[in-house]
């Protein structure tokens, strides 16, 4: 009997979530005796002709990482929705927008120019960009476009399920491909994590007071921290309580806060916006603008409660009005 056909593929992409496909060590072994692995740029070497000479459907999953910011990333997004009959978005890039989507604070144009212009480590003293299309000794080389805004996964095709985290957990990832070969899926769009916040799976929720009271908002440099009790508890914001557990609290464990990697639970919208409810409640004062003084202590909000979601956000970020934008 044929194996089923799997492939991996990388967007807007930093490289760790690959990492974590090889960091299954001997995990990944029944994996690769189980699956025939039929694209995996990173590792072997397939080309985009060999997965356009696949017939439709013809693999049983892929597992896309990276957020999408360029043509070529839509086009090969779109080219493996069709050969493939389940899309997984692995990682907080591909599931929410990620760290790249950061960049929709700002509009392209101001990017581009921070990039090729006016960044210190650049000389370009004929400010010159690279162009989509290039005439060179009468041959022409194309760029992919760069688009408008960066997108998730399934703001740009269907998806069919989410692994979360930045990378995904080894263990969520064995569970989640173990449940593919089984055939035991959970329904369509279900994130591939435990639907419970991340304060209920921590060593340190007992010390987590039920009526917290933050009077200095602090970031961990600042202070020797305890590594016992609730990290909220000592100022830091650890955005436990707005996150989807599944990581086994890995920051939590490592003495540093969480930043919210795993995304938000199923009850949950917009992931900063709870968040950001959650840690102002926290905060002592009587008068709202006590409070709005001591959220200002804040030195990055928006990398603070949207580091991994802003383009899913409600607000998406200013650059879905920039020309060319697709979000
Ligand atoms: S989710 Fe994290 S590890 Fe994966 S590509 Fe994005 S930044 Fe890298
Ligand atoms: S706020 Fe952070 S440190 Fe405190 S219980 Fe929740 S996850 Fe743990
Ligand atoms: S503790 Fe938070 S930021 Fe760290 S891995 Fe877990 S979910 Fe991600």
């Amino acid at each position: 009997m044929s194996k089923p056909k799997i492939g991996f593929y990388w967007c807007a992409s930093c490289g760790g979530c690959e990492e974590a496909v090889v960091d299954l060590a001997e995990d990944i072994l029944p994996v690769v005796e189980a699956v025939d692995i039929v694209f995996w740029p990173v590792a072997l070497d397939f080309k985009r002709a060999d997965v356009e000479a696949m017939p439709d459907n013809e693999m049983a999953v892929c597992f896309i990482n990276g957020a999408i910011r360029t043509s070529e990333q839509e086009e090969m997004a779109q080219l493996l929705r069709a050969k493939s009959q389940l899309i997984v978005a692995f990682g907080s890039c591909s599931h929410m927008g990620g760290i790249p989507g950061l960049a929709n604070q700002f509009v392209r144009t101001d990017i581009l120019d921070r990039v090729y212009y006016d960044s210190q480590m650049v000389v370009n003293p004929d400010n010159i960009r690279p162009q989509e299309a290039t005439a060179v000794n009468g041959d022409s080389l194309s760029l992919p476009s760069f688009d408008g805004a960066v997108r998730t996964l399934d703001q740009t095709v269907d998806v069919d399920y989410y692994l979360p985290g930045c990378s995904p957990p080894v263990a969520l990832i064995v569970q989640a491909v173990t449940a593919i070969l089984e055939g035991k899926l959970p329904d369509k769009g279900t994130v591939l994590a435990p639907d419970i916040a991340l304060c209920d799976e921590c060593s340190r929720k007992e010390s987590k007071p039920d009526e917290l009271s933050i009077n200095k908002i602090r970031r961990p440099f600042e202070i020797e921290i305890n590594q016992e009790d609730c990290l909220l508890a000592q100022g830091l914001p650890c955005l436990g309580a707005a996150t989807r557990s599944g990581c086994g609290a890995a920051c939590i464990e490592g003495n540093m806060p969480c930043t919210g990697c795993m995304g938000p639970t199923s009850r949950v919208s917009d992931f900063g916006a709870k968040a950001l409810s959650g840690l102002a409640s926290t905060i002592t004062g009587e008068e709202e603008h006590d409070i709005a003084r001591r959220l200002e202590q804040l030195v990055d909000p928006v990398g603070t409660f949207y580091r991994y979601s802003l383009p899913m956000s409600l607000l998406k970020g200013r650059a879905i009005s920039d020309k060319g934008a697709k979000a």
